[in-house]
């Protein structure tokens, strides 16, 4: 694989301070840092098209770069990274919980109208949205409404009403109706109900006391979290990522009315917006939240330590039956709703990393990410996999460690959320170090999406299996949109493997690019594609 490095000037937002901690940083914010980027000279032209078929970074805001010395990422941090998203090919980003919010992690909201002053301003989001959609970076926010904080006004009001109640008087709603924006009920139902303190009543958290459930059936709140999201649309956002959907209501039903609702009311305010639901369930029960209608729901039998992806990047499952998933994914979720888009990721601020999962094996991690890159749909990018920063699944909060960017440049560098484990190492290196190793985790990640941005039959086309190339050892798929059919051809296996096109529907394709593990060419000669271990190989 020929490669030629070329330099790229990142302009005004590194900083060559070399400290050693956050507490002592003194950023210097006249120097220039010049970076060794790698372009690989097969590159095909790219061929993106402005729909919501996308590649998203999911970012946490507090971990990933700190613009203003308090070790707290924050939205000019990430403004200040924009040309490191950009360059890697993402155009889309989803930003867990921007809101102000008493807790680091910020799912539990106090102001759907605000940004929570560690991150910064209003005028700093907006600033953000304008440069994200300079580089056609659509923005998707986290939008928490299974829940407020109990800090809310609503939920802080109605506990004061229902104070004032005697024993055995009922709340009317016509003097506090905020009592009927949540779950209050005179029966501890389960342990996930709590008592309002000094009085009969309680009412439904099911993540925690903290987190008052809200009821969405109410007219008056649906009211108040339309005129949240027009909020937010005005703002220039172009999508949202529903948190903890399956605990709007009891049963797959009553929420995809509920999505359906507020998917609709967006539209008349953005035509294009997006919606991605999170209903952490089996496939037979996340599938049916297609049932709303709404673009994505996150794919979590292809994602997770457990999920498919995994299984067929460590060879537990072969490339056939990779193809066969595909093939069932897309007939179960269109069953549901012909215009899906599956909602593709390997892991989130929810679980461990891609590196704790595979144990710091690069083969399996680059192809577990080479998998996923060939998936039809969105795939979900968590901050830092594409170096292979780690973590412990013993706390959520060593799962949402700072940004890994370099070993020398400390300016921008989090402290990371309050205990984590900052002894946590990383068996690869930083940002800084693998822009410049063309063979890099980084670079494979940026290699795959670029494959991506090249061909949008990927994303988009309908897939066929290529029978007569099937078997235990190697699968060839085609994918067709809009009259243009590519071919995918995948060996999961730690073997070479040979496969002759001869006499095959592709036998007159030709290679467009591919992914190998340490920059081994694939060939195409006399009609036999060689691949070595564990590639993926694009012919048109
Ligand atoms: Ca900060």
């Amino acid at each position: 694989m020929k490669k030629k490095i070329i330099s790229l000037l990142l302009v005004s937002t590194m900083f060559a301070t070399m400290l050693t901690g956050c507490e002592s940083k003194k950023q210097d914010e006249g120097s220039q840092v010049t970076e060794n980027v790698v372009e690989y000279d097969y590159y095909q032209d790219l061929n993106i098209i402005d729909d919501n078929y996308r590649n998203f970074y999911e970012i946490f805001v507090y971990s990933f770069y700190d613009s203003d010395g308090d070790c707290i990422g924050d939205l000019q941090g990430v403004i200040e990274k924009l040309d490191y998203v950009e360059y890697m090919g993402f155009n889309g980003i989803w930003f867990m919980p921007i809101m102000p919010s008493p807790s680091y992690h910020k799912y539990d909201v106090t102001d759907y109208y605000a940004i929570d002053e560690a991150y910064g301003t209003m005028e700093d989001f907006e600033k953000l949205v304008e440069e994200c959609h300079n580089r056609g970076i659509n923005v998707v926010i986290d939008f928490v409404i299974n829940h407020s904080s109990s800090e809310h006004p609503w939920f802080v009001q109605a506990c004061d009403y229902l104070k004032t109640l005697e024993v055995g008087q009922e709340p009317d709603l016509s003097v506090c109706p905020y009592v009927d924006y949540y779950h209050f009920t005179k029966e501890q139902k389960n342990n996930t109900y709590y008592q309002v303190a000094g009085t009969e009543w309680y009412y439904e958290g099911a993540f925690w006391s903290g987190m008052p459930d809200f009821n969405l059936q109410n007219e008056g709140l649906r009211k108040e979290i339309e005129d949240i999201a027009k909020f937010w649309i005005d703002k220039g956002v172009d999508g949202f990522r529903m948190d903890a959907v399956k605990h709007f209501d009891a049963g797959a039903d009553v929420n995809n009315a509920t999505l359906n609702w507020l998917y609709t009311a967006c539209k008349q305010w953005n035509p294009d917006f997006y919606m991605v639901s999170e209903v952490w369930e089996p496939m037979v029960t996340f599938s049916k939240y297609y049932g709303s209608q709404t673009p994505s729901v996150f794919n979590f039998d292809a994602g997770q330590e457990t999920g498919m992806l995994f299984k067929a990047a460590k060879g537990y499952m072969s490339a056939t039956q990779f193809v066969d998933e595909l093939l069932g994914y897309d007939k179960t979720f269109s069953s549901y709703n012909p215009d899906y888009i599956d909602a593709l990721f390997l892991t989130n601020h929810d679980m461990g990393r891609v590196a704790e999962a595979c144990v710091n094996n690069e083969k399996n991690m680059k192809m577990a990410a080479g998998l996923m890159m060939m998936m039809n749909g969105n795939p979900f990018v968590y901050y830092g996999e594409e170096i292979g920063m780690n973590s412990t699944s013993d706390m959520d909060e060593n799962k949402r460690l700072p940004m890994y960017w370099s070993d020398v440049v400390r300016a921008g560098v989090t402290d990371g959320p309050p205990n984590c484990n900052l002894s946590i190492e990383s068996s690869f290196e930083a940002v800084d170090e693998q822009l410049k190793d063309g063979y890099s985790l980084l670079n494979y990640y940026r290699h795959a999406i670029r494959l991506r941005n090249e061909n949008p039959e990927i994303a988009r086309g309908e897939i066929a299996k290529v029978e007569a190339l099937c078997n235990e050892h190697h699968a060839v798929m085609t994918k067709t949109y809009e009259d243009s059919t590519i071919a995918i051809a995948i060996n999961n296996t730690d073997e070479e493997v040979h496969i002759s096109l001869e006499n095959t529907e592709i036998m007159e394709m030709a290679i467009r690019g591919y992914l190998t593990l340490q920059g081994e060419e694939i060939t195409l000669k006399d009609g036999v594609l060689v691949m070595p271990a564990k590639s993926i190989c694009i012919l048109k």
